[in-house]
């Protein structure tokens, strides 16, 4: 087990949709009736296939694809978290996979920064984080459960971006959590020299 983690950010221009847009389905059961957030992505995502090959982008509603080629590296690694992704024109499984945050981490601490808030949902608090353009963010956890730590890619409970719930679900939109990977997943991206990618390490006390 190791205690590093890293908040990872892939950073290419984004140029098209995924999230609930073209049909991805989402568990609300838990979701806040306002925002949305607490919506469950249930698998495969639906988007349009890209018109170019990539090994990481992210969709503008911050899914994160992997290449087949780069999914395979990462399962000789026994790092498998990743999810089909179907062409909503033709519902042809795409050669690329969705990944899937495998637990959701409590809040961080007030230590974090390089964020601001503005607007959260009133309702449920958990929205309403944006990035600083050009600081870097800083996240900080107190007493994580030791449990979460084994896993290889967390979530954050904070949501950035605003949400709003909508009918159909088509038309909502979602605010993101970020992912959060090990040391073990950063090794990997690393020994498999792509580009396009962020890795920031988190403080963990
Ligand atoms: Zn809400």
């Amino acid at each position: 087990m190791t205690d590093s983690f890293y908040y990872f950010m892939v950073t290419n221009e984004k140029d098209i949709f995924g999230g609930p847009h073209y049909g991805t389905q989402y568990d609300l059961s838990a979701a806040c009736p306002v925002c949305g957030s607490g919506a469950v992505r249930q698998p495969p995502i639906y988007t349009k296939k890209l018109a170019r090959s990539f090994d990481l982008y992210m969709t503008l509603d911050y899914d994160i694809l992997f290449s087949d080629k780069l999914v395979a590296a990462f399962r000789d690694e026994e790092i498998d978290t990743f999810d089909d992704v179907i062409s909503c024109k033709t519902k042809e499984i795409l050669p690329y996979k969705v990944l899937r945050s495998q637990a959701e981490l409590p809040r961080f601490s007030e230590k974090s920064k390089g964020f601001q808030r503005e607007d959260p949902c009133s309702k449920c608090d958990q929205d309403g984080y944006f990035h600083i353009p050009h600081v870097p963010l800083q996240l900080h956890y107190r007493d994580v459960n030791p449990r979460l730590l084994e896993y290889d890619v967390l979530c954050t409970s904070e949501k950035f971006g605003r949400g709003r719930l909508r009918e159909p679900i088509s038309d909502s939109v979602f605010a993101r959590p970020l992912y959060l990977v090990s040391d073990r997943f950063r090794r990997c991206l690393d020994s498999c020299k792509v580009k396009g990618y962020q890795v920031q390490l988190v403080e963990m006390e």
